[in-house]
Formats: structure tokens, sequence, C-alpha cells
């Protein structure tokens, strides 16, 4: 028997369960048109948060409101490497240009499906007309107001018909059909080759260009897939960017069914981050001097009345009293 063994007892570890997760395990979640968002496993649960947060002086049993209070504390002073400590893997099927946003959040694993190997599939993200607006005139990477809706329809036939005729040039580029004849040799550029079925059958592959170069014709709305793996802290920071209303549309729809999956998976986390992050602003200096004068200038008892008001902890008050400058037995008195 060596040191651990004589001086530790170790349980027997189960592996931690989310059973709300187990639940929709590999079931689909669609977004846009042709997309959808699947979990494909897990690891850890709010407990590993805690537990790893209190690890400097073991293990202990704690309450529920201990465990919420904690975690809320982390939340709210910035910790992270507690939320490291919980990991999700999705399978994500999304148009490229939602790709390209995403994939610039660069702490997360990535493998996405081959073009080089695979034909891509006939499949684009043609918006609903409802969600067609002019450029905005505020935000110079929005959308907004509105469009006739014969415009909008109009709009979106174009877009299928451009998706289409690119896909079908990009089959032709990598099945060689309609430049090259059964035995391989050029066709003359005489005659007209939709009346002339010597070389209108496509010949899949045979004498097309490489894969990996015929897909530079595909538009950016053609859809891909990956297996995206990430740590919790890393995810709420993915989401803090792309839930919020600055965020292009189609990408929110996919980081609001994340969001809905991490309120599943850990709901005292995804309360705190809505309390914290979503739903929070931050005050540069000079606004917060403003701030701190309007609260002196304020009837002081009904100030502390607004405080204790707060849907929070005796730390969460103390914290707002401590950032607004106000002391409690100043006030009380
Ligand atoms: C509304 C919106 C508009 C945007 N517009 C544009 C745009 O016009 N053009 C454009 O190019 N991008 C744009 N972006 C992308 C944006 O600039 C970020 O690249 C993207 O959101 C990823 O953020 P991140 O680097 O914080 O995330 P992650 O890559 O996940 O990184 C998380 C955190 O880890 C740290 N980190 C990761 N890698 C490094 C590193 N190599 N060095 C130092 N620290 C690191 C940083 O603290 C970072 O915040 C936009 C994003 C949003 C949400």
């Amino acid at each position: 028997m060596n040191e651990i063994t004589r001086s530790q007892r170790w349980d027997h570890l189960e592996r931690p369960r989310v059973e709300a997760l187990d639940a929709i395990l590999g079931t689909p979640t669609p977004c846009l048109d042709h997309g959808f968002i699947r979990i494909v496993d897990y690891m850890g649960d709010e407990a590993a948060i805690t537990q790893a947060a209190r690890v400097s002086y073991g293990k202990g049993t704690k309450s529920v409101s201990e465990d919420r209070g904690l975690i809320r504390y982390l939340l709210s002073h910035r910790h992270t490497t507690p939320f490291e400590m919980c990991e999700i893997k999705l399978h994500v099927k999304l148009p490229i240009f939602v790709a390209r946003q995403w994939i610039r959040h660069r702490t997360a694993s990535v493998n996405e499906y081959s073009a080089r190997y695979s034909i891509l599939a006939k499949e684009f993200y043609i918006p609903d007309p409802r969600d067609i607006m002019p450029q905005s005139k505020t935000n110079a990477q929005g959308r907004e107001g509105a469009l006739p809706a014969e415009v909008r329809n109009a709009m979106v036939k174009t877009i299928k018909h451009q998706s289409h005729g690119a896909y079908d040039v990009y089959q032709e580029l990598a099945s060689g059909w309609p430049w090259f004849q059964d035995n391989g040799d050029p066709i003359p550029d005489t005659g007209n080759p939709a009346e002339d079925d010597t070389y209108r059958r496509p010949h899949e592959g045979d004498f097309g260009m490489a894969r990996e170069l015929a897909r530079m014709v595909v538009p950016p709305n053609v859809y891909t897939e990956w297996y995206w793996k990430v740590d919790l802290h890393n995810l709420l920071h993915f989401l803090s960017l792309r839930a919020d209303p600055h965020a292009q549309m189609e990408i929110r729809i996919y980081a609001e069914a994340i969001c809905r999956i991490v309120q599943e998976w850990v709901p005292t986390v995804w309360e705190a981050f809505e309390d914290y992050r979503l739903g929070a602003e931050s005050f540069s200096r000079m606004e917060m001097e403003v701030l701190r004068q309007i609260i002196m200038d304020a009837p002081a008892v009904q100030t502390m009345m607004k405080i204790q008001d707060l849907n929070g902890t005796d730390r969460e008050k103390n914290a707002l009293c401590r950032k607004l400058g106000i002391h409690k037995e100043d006030q009380d008195g």
C-alpha cells in the first residue's frame, strides 16, 4: 500500500449526470431553415463548479443556498477556472456565413465537415421574407426598418435561384460535365450542348476538378456542420456576445438555443449569468460619479429601502452599497 491509500480513503465516484440534459442528448433543436444544434456529450454539473472552488479547503457538504451564493459570487467576481470544470460538445449544422462569425471564438475545439473529402449538400439558408430588412441607418452592422412585402418575396426568389444556380455549377465543376465528353475529350465548342446528348450525361467525378477547388463557387449561405466543444466559462463569454441584440439574428438564433441548454444544464449559473452579464451594464468612472451623486441627493431611507428590496443575498446588498459609495451605518442613522 502506498502513502496515498494509507493516509486517505477515496470513495468510488459516480459520473455526474444532469437528467435534463440526458433527456435531450442527441436530439436536434432546429435552428434557421435547415440547421440544428444537438448535444453530443457533456462533462460536469453545478457541483463540479462549487467543488472546484472549494477544493482548497476540502470537499465538504454545503447547503443548496450556500452553493447558490458561491456560484453567484464566483460569476459576479469574474472567477473563471471553476466554470471551466464543465464542458459541452455540440453538433451544429449552420450556414457558412454564420460559421465564419462563430469560428472567431478561439477558445473551443472544432472539427468541421470537409468539403475537400465530401460533396456539400444542396442546402442553403434562405431567409424568411419577414427577416429581410434594409441596412440600418444608425447601426453600420445591422438591419432595421421595412421593405415592401413584394420586394422581400422577390428577393427571396432571387436568393433561391442564385443559390441553386451556383450549386449546379459546383456539381458540374466537380463532375466534369458539361465540359468533357464520356471519353474525356473536351467538348467541341460548336453546336448547342442542350441538343446534343452525347455529352449531356454527368459522369460523377471522372473528369471534374477536385472538390477542394470546385467548392469555391458555392455561396456562403450553404450549410456546413461541425462538432464544437467548449468549457462553460468560454461558452458564457460566447453567449454574452452572440445572444446579445447586437449580434446578427442568424447566429443569435443558435446562441439562444444554447442559452436554453445552459439553463437546463446549470440553472443556478444561468440565473447568475442573466443577473450579472446578460441583464447587467458596466459604468465608467465618470458615470459612477454621477450615479453616486444622484443617490446621495436622494432621501436616505428610500435608498436603503430600495437596496433591501434587491433580490439577492446580503453579500450582494452590501456589494451594491459599496459600489454606490453608501455607508450603511450613516444611512441607518
Ligand atoms: C456584434 C459583434 C460584431 C463583430 N464585428 C466584427 C468585425 O466587424 N470584424 C471582425 O474582425 N470581428 C468582429 N467581431 C468578432 C470579435 O472581434 C471577436 O473576434 C469575437 O467576438 C471573438 O471574441 P473573443 O476573442 O473575446 O472570443 P474567444 O476567441 O473565445 O476568446 C475568449 C477570450 O480569450 C482571450 N483570448 C483568446 N485568444 C487569445 C489570444 N490569442 N490572445 C489573447 N487573448 C486571447 C481573450 O480574453 C478573449 O476575450 C464581432 C463580434 C461581435 C459579437
